[in-house]
């Protein structure tokens, strides 16, 4: 209802975050419309590279202060923000809902999930990662000494506004990094809200900045041109994540880079059904298939294929998609229109290469920028969907006969984020996860995502990773220090 809706936009904070809250240079602003009606639900200020600027200043002034803090003080930080996020947790999920059409019970979920970061890297800041060892030689002794990096530039996306921004900070912060934090022009309204909680958890200013923007390529090369700022964190598709790459190479920034996915879903002969059918679900559906990790391609063995396949029809028929609001509606609109078109154009470019639709659910009529979930069988491989990420609910059906066959075709791609393995043999599970290139393998789960484990690709998906102690190491550089051997 509109009242609620307006109660949640007004707590959103105006301007943006650098020492403190103020309006963009010349009070320019740009518009955040709900992708389920596609009316404007508000104006937020709209960056330039004179504010980024600002923000880097004030991030720049916070950090010797911040990196000094005691790790506890950090982690007391982070503990008040998790329990800020919970105490707030309709409200940023209405947010959520609001600004990107996820349904609201997954939004809820993208809340606790953000929350699970800053209470795993508030756990994790007290955690020391150093060694202290002889040489070989005896003749001196090596120490290190794992320092904050300094002021990051966080850039996140649209598709998990929240919680991206939460796993790069939770992260940064907890090293004792400061961090200019940019979301997707589409979804500002989760991170300005971000902010002004980190603030009340009692980070000191400059400790997260949030700027929003629509011209995310003016604000990111200010920054970068800038020797102040000492990493970058970016999530997002490869082609922007190759520009910043070079960009970044100027200066010789630390980057972390989680890029794009091309997900292959292989259910071998030997799966159980039904298991490899709700996982395929989840695998798919996942912010509406507009998940990096997201299932793309699956790939079934044909004794199985077509039991799976009328399986998973029946069950992506059955989605019910709607106003993404109602507590129950299974799946809300794309992002925008640009994500209609784009799943329109591969559903339409696989069916006149010879793919089938078999099973397809009924979108609403009127506004909003919906797209049907359906699934597509005998998709052959050269048609565009076994290649581009569709980033929508259509799930793409490609047989196959042998376990070598299956690996060639999943790794075909340059791609290497997520793949998922669906097989009743342990020794085949081990098998194909070990020759399948990604960084992740899901074993009989659709679902890898976890705040303890390090998320992350190989190939063009991206370096780094996120999540786990291993995504702390992305935020902190090695001092060795030699001394004197005993
Ligand atoms: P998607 O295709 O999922 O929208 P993008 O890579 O375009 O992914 O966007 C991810 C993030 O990168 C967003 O915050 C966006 O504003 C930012 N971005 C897009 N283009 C550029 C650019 N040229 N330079 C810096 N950041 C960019």
């Amino acid at each position: 209802t509109p009242s609620v809706e307006s109660a949640v936009l007004e707590s959103v904070p105006r301007g943006f975050l650098a020492h403190d809250w103020q309006p963009a240079a010349g009070g320019r602003t740009f518009e955040v419309r709900n992708p389920a009606t596609e009316e404007v639900i508000a104006t937020v200020a709209d960056c330039g590279a004179q504010d980024a600027l600002k923000a880097l200043d004030a991030a720049a002034a916070a950090a010797d202060e911040w990196a000094l803090t005691s790790p506890r003080d950090r982690a007391a930080v982070l503990h008040r923000l998790t329990d800020a996020l919970i105490e707030h947790r309709e409200r940023l999920a209405r947010i959520i809902t609001l600004e990107i059409g996820k349904t609201i019970t997954e939004a809820r979920g993208e809340v606790d999930y953000a929350a699970a970061y800053f209470r795993w890297y508030a756990e994790e800041a007290v955690r020391p990662h150093a060694r202290s060892t002889p040489s070989p030689d005896g003749r001196s002794h090596i120490v290190t000494v794992a320092e904050p990096v300094g002021p990051c530039l966080l850039i996140t996306p649209w598709n998990v506004p929240l919680a991206m921004a939460a796993r790069k900070a939770a992260a940064a912060l907890a090293a004792g990094c400061t961090a200019v934090l940019k979301p997707a022009e589409l979804t500002p309204l989760s991170s300005l809200v971000l902010g002004k909680l980190a603030r009340e958890a009692g980070a000191p200013a400059g400790v997260l900045t949030v700027i929003t923007s629509s011209d995310a390529a003016a604000v990111t090369s200010a920054l970068l041109a800038d020797p102040r700022l000492r990493k970058l964190s970016f999530t997002g598709s490869t082609p922007v994540g190759r520009l910043l790459l070079q960009q970044s190479g100027a200066r010789v920034l630390r980057t972390s880079m989680e890029l794009g996915g091309n997900a292959p879903f292989l259910v071998f002969d030997d799966a159980d059904l039904d298991l490899a059918v709700r996982e395929a679900v989840i695998a798919k559906m996942r912010l509406g298939g507009q998940s990096c990790v997201g299932a793309n391609r699956f790939l079934v063995q044909e004794g199985i294929a077509d039991a799976f396949a009328a399986a998973l029809a029946e069950r992506m028929a059955a989605i019910r998609v709607g106003a993404p609001d109602r507590e129950d509606t299974e799946l809300g609109p794309l992002a925008d229109h640009r994500a209609v078109d784009k799943v329109r154009r591969l559903v339409e470019d696989a069916v006149a290469r010879g793919a089938v639709v078999i099973g397809q659910a009924d979108i609403p009529d009127g506004p909003g920028h919906y797209a049907a979930p359906t699934v597509l069988d005998h998709v052959p491989a050269d048609a565009a969907i076994m290649h581009e990420e569709v980033f929508g609910p259509v799930a793409a059906i490609h047989r196959f006969s042998t376990e070598t066959e299956a690996i060639e075709v999943a790794n075909n791609t340059e791609h290497g984020l997520a793949s998922y393995v669906m097989t009743s043999h342990i020794d085949r599970a081990r098998r194909v996860a070990a020759r399948l290139q990604a960084g992740m393998v899901g074993i009989n789960r659709g679902l890898v995502s976890e705040v303890a484990a390090p998320f992350g690709g190989i190939k063009q998906s991206g370096l780094g990773r996120e999540g786990g102690p291993e995504g702390l190491h992305e935020y902190q550089q090695l001092k060795y220090l030699s001394l004197p051997g005993f």
